[in-house]
């Protein structure tokens, strides 16, 4: 049993100074995995004064000492993958392959980015009548999600170490040990002491702490919508700065000459990925009328090729939802869907065989109706809603009618067709086909999607300033 309750805080681990733990729940099992400590407002002074300490002289650091302490977070992070695929295993629930192939991956693939986008990086630019400085923020403020444990940390403290912005991460705790093992791999790194620190704990404890805080500059929050505009609302009392990567709808786009087996394997693995808990998931799928036939019956053909149940079994691509509240939250969608439209599979309750764990059945819902509740809130869970169309522009207008505009999906064959989609759906992030993921690309929502963009070079510019300095005597 893991049994961590220390946070990172100037470079050491330290006792709480509070009795209060948090339980960890391994999701397959129901079983307490560990317990982290519950931070108090005292633990996240320590690390408020321990990142401006650092601040002076971590914002003066050179590219070459951060990228050469990047390079070392790489090379710490790739030397405990089997403990990290693990961890991620047991407290999020992801199948072994999906620890590996989308979770471990990923939060690889930020900081080697940040290797990258930092090298072509300029933080200094002569334009004339000016020179334009970019500088780092000051304090940043780190609040992360469970559905991603490695992901979403390691995009933010990648680029705040490459703008030279002291961190402090609030990991969601329902997932805290992932990043735990990832402060282990940054205090190996030689990342000055007090530029990164970890204090776990609860939400309306030290998440309303760091957005409240006069000392923190900048917050950069991924979770839902409801928390987010609570962090705005705190933040506006001190003018702080605040990046939300908040929840999605996504719309896929079907054309009339897609393949269809190839339209129905996106819309499925949208859902069954991550067990649906992805907030770029494509979970209203727009059809044209005269396939809905054939989609219907491919879709559900296929569904079998996405097995579900024990993640540490071999083969298994979809496990449990994160937690009880999530289970309920799912089931609630479930039983609305099934007022609002035709089940196609799936339903209420656990699948059978596997009543132990957070098991959802995978559902799937046709003849939706783009205003009903189960196409316009995010359920988060492996739940999608198909929706007929007659004319290319009516679904386009549906894909745009939703307040979220996180991602959008487009599978097609005519270029120009496929541009005019990708070009029209009010979105952050497109994929077209099944396009491979850029890591430099931007990720980010737009509408109530959230505000700013995370990933590659326009990551780090959201742990900087901006100054331009007119009058500049030259070097
Ligand atoms: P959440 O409830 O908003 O929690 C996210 C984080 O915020 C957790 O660390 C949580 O702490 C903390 N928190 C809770 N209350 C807070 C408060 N009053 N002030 C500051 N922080 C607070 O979201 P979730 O249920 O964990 O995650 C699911 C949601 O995240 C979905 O809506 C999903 O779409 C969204 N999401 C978005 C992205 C993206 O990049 N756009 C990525 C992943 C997830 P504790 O839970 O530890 O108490
Ligand atoms: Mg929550």
């Amino acid at each position: 049993m893991r049994n961590q309750l220390k946070h990172y805080i100037n470079g050491e681990w330290i006792e709480s100074t509070g009795p209060e733990t948090i339980e960890v729940i391994n999701p397959a099992t129901e079983q307490v995995l560990g317990e982290i400590s519950s931070g108090t407002e005292e633990d996240l002074e320590k690390a408020v004064k321990a990142a401006r300490a650092a601040f002076p002289a971590y914002s003066r650091s050179t590219k070459e000492e951060r990228i050469q302490w990047l390079k070392n977070i790489v090379k710490g992070y790739e030397a405990r993958k089997d403990e990290l695929i693990d961890v991620m295993t047991d407290e999020l629930g992801a199948p072994l392959s999906v620890s590996d192939e989308v979770h471990y991956h990923m939060g690889l693939g930020h900081f080697k980015q940040a290797v990258e986008s930092l090298s072509d990086f300029s933080f200094s630019e002569d334009r004339g009548g000016h020179t334009l400085l970019k500088e780092s923020i000051g304090v940043s403020g780190l609040i992360t999600p469970w559905n991603f444990p490695t992901n979403q940390a390691s995009t933010k403290i990648a680029s705040a170490i490459a703008a030279g912005s002291p961190v402090i991460l609030k990991p969601a705790s329902k997932t805290p040990f992932a990043a735990m093992i990832l402060a282990e791999i940054i205090d190996e790194a030689g990342v000055p002491k007090g530029a990164f620190n970890l204090v776990n704990g609860s939400g309306s404890v030290i998440g309303n702490g760091i957005s409240s805080h006069h000392d923190i500059d900048f917050v950069s929050f991924t979770g839902s919508g409801t928390v987010g505009k609570k962090i705005m609302k705190n933040a506006a009392e001190t003018i702080k700065k605040v990046a939300l990567e908040l929840g999605g709808k996504s719309p896929i786009v079907v054309l009339e000459d897609a393949d269809v087996e190839k339209a129905a394997k996106t819309a499925i693995s949208n859902i069954m990925t991550n067990t649906g808990q992805v907030c770029s998931a494509g979970t209203r799928v727009f059809i044209p009328q005269s396939m809905k036939k054939s989609f219907e019956k491919t879709i559900v053909d296929l569904l079998p090729t996405f097995p579900y149940g024990d993640p540490r079994k071999e083969g298994i691509v979809t496990g449990p939802l994160v937690s009880k509240d999530q289970w309920d939250t799912v089931q609630s969608y479930i039983k609305k869907g099934e007022k609002e439209a035709t089940l196609l599979v799936g339903g209420t309750g656990k699948p059978e065989g596997l009543e132990t764990g957070y098991y959802a059945k995978p559902t799937i819902f046709t003849d939706v109706s783009n205003d009903s509740v189960i196409a316009q809130e995010e359920i988060f869970g492996p739940v999608t809603t198909i929706i007929t169309y007659e004319d290319l522009e009516d679904a386009i207008e549906m894909a745009n009618d939703s307040v979220y505009g996180l991602a959008g999906f487009v599978v097609g064959k005519d270029p120009e067709t496929l541009r005019h989609v990708a070009s029209s759906i009010r979105s952050g992030r497109i994929k077209v086909n099944d396009a491979n993921t850029d890591f430099n690309g931007p990720f980010g929502g737009y509408k109530q999607s959230g505000i700013g963009r995370e990933w590659g070079d326009f990551g780090i510019e959201e742990y900087l300033e901006i100054k331009s300095v007119h009058g500049m005597p030259s070097a």
